[in-house]
């Protein structure tokens, strides 16, 4: 017996097609909703946003993740509704590729206490009003930027195609472990000077952000777009995790040619 646990984004389209592309299994499988811990395959329905937080509300399932596109981009999702062929195989365990993602991981330092936050694509730490965010940045314990500008965002190389890139950050081949920090509207004047460029730093790296000393800011901290509603930010310590989740990609899956067809 295979079992499959399933994950909907709540839409009338994505719960059809949950519905209809299970039945066609047949025989030899169980389908839950309720516990993913023996899961042998976990089935996301849905776009990337549907993809992030399921994943997300049941803790990073360790199981091979399928995605079905019944969303806008589905950068994370490999099949569409109509790909039943290659539904039945993937779910019987055969014919794919894994493609795995290292989360990006966020220590919270709070007036709330400290937390421990992971994400898939990214983080992002911004003033929560309209204010010029004053940030330390500090690369594995040395202070290397007074930032003026928006905030940031800390992206994995999954983020790498999400929002970090809609702020002109780089696309990163997901072979290279890194993690990328990207400025949103930096100021870069006579009176305050901030780096302009997104930057890498290899897995090892950790970076810290705090507010400077001094500045009245009411910080806001989103793990892939979700408010992580933190109280007032003393210092945020962003890293690489040990977790990984594995994503199911067809045989000829090639990274380069779904960034080509998802963007151009
Ligand atoms: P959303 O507000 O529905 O929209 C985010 C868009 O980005 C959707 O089209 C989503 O695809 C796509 N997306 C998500 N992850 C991606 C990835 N790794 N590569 C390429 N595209 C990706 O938010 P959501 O669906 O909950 O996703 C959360 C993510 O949104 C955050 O992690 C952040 O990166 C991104 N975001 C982007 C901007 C921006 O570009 N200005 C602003 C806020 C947040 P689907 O259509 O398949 O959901
Ligand atoms: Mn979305």
């Amino acid at each position: 017996m295979r079992k499959l646990f399933i994950i909907e984004n709540g839409s009338d389209l994505a719960r059809e097609t949950a519905d209809r592309m299970t039945e066609l299994l047949g025989k030899g499988f169980e389908v839950s909703r309720e516990d993913p811990s023996d899961a042998d395959m976990v089935l996301v329905f849905g776009g990337d946003g549907a993809f992030l937080h399921g994943l997300e509300s049941w803790g990073f399932p360790e199981a091979p993740i399928l995605g079905i596109n019944t969303g806008h981009l589905g950068f994370f999702q490999e099949l569409l509704p109509e790909d039943t062929e290659l539904f039945k195989q993937f779910c019987s365990g055969k014919g794919f590729t894994l493609q795995t993602y290292r989360l990006l991981k966020a220590q919270v330092y709070s007036s709330k206490g400290e937390q421990t936050v992971l994400a898939i694509n990214d983080f992002t730490i911004r003033d929560r009003g309209a204010k010029v965010a004053r940030l330390c940045v500090t690369i594995d314990d040395k202070l290397v930027e007074r930032f003026f500008g928006d905030g940031f965002i800390v992206a994995s190389c999954a983020g790498s195609t999400a929002y970090s890139y809609s702020l002109g950050g780089c696309i990163v081949d997901p072979r290279l472990e890194s993690i990328q920090l990207t400025p949103m509207a930096p100021i870069n004047s006579k009176a305050l000077r901030s780096f302009t460029s997104s930057m890498m730093f290899p897995p090892t790296s950790s970076l810290t952000i705090e507010p400077m000393e001094g500045s009245s800011l009411d910080l806001g901290v989103y793990a892939d777009g979700m408010d992580i509603d933190p109280g007032e930010i003393i210092k945020v310590k962003f890293s690489l995790s040990e977790k990984r989740i594995h994503v199911v990609r067809k045989q000829d899956y090639d990274f380069w040619g779904k960034v080509e067809s998802k963007f151009l």
